[in-house]
């Protein structure tokens, strides 16, 4: 979810094509689209959620484009203290009780921006690094999280992957034209 509102507000490039960015409704709506019935009620529901959840993806971007593990984590352990993440145990209609981490922020959109914080903090503990970054593809700045078993993920999607295994075998044909 937080690679999605990153991608989703950040202007840059995606898989190769320029990407303007969403702002304000166009943010908002885009965003919320996936998500449950109440979630998406309760987010849209917030005055100014678009330009609030475009300040939410400046803060995480950040987070993906950290140089190492130390840069990753000082980020994240900021922003758990900026939206005052606090765990508290909720239950759902036919669901056990589950933690969640969400903030006690202005609105609905701070509370899941400590809870996308703390999610990104939990996927470092569990991997003991950072699994989500940066696209590696050339003109793609897409952010990932990934959850690959090895953790070997290195693009924002497959298309990206596809695009780059292209060129790499490209690029190896001509070597090998030249070498005959
Ligand atoms: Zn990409």
């Amino acid at each position: 979810m937080a690679a999605v509102l990153v991608n989703l507000a950040m202007e840059g490039s995606a898989g190769g094509r320029p990407y303007a960015g969403l702002r304000d409704d166009a943010l908002a709506e885009a965003f919320c689209v996936d998500l449950s019935d109440g979630m998406r009620r309760r987010l849209l529901s917030v005055k100014d959620a678009g330009a609030r959840l475009f300040a939410v993806a400046g803060a995480l971007r950040p987070v993906f484009e950290a140089d190492d593990d130390g840069a990753a984590a000082a980020i994240l352990n900021r922003l758990m203290c900026d939206y005052a993440a606090r765990p508290c145990l909720f239950v759902d209609s036919g669901q056990p009780y589950h933690l969640h981490f969400l903030g006690d922020g202005e609105t609905d959109v701070e509370a899941l921006a400590a809870e996308l914080a703390v999610s990104l903090a939990l996927l470092m503990d569990a991997f003991a690094r950072r699994r989500f970054g940066v696209c590696h593809a050339r003109t793609c700045d897409r952010v990932y999280v990934d959850v690959t078993r090895n953790g070997s993920r290195l693009y924002c999607s497959d298309a990206c992957s596809a695009r780059m295994k292209m060129a790499e075998y490209r690029a190896r044909s001509r070597g090998k034209r030249k070498t005959l």
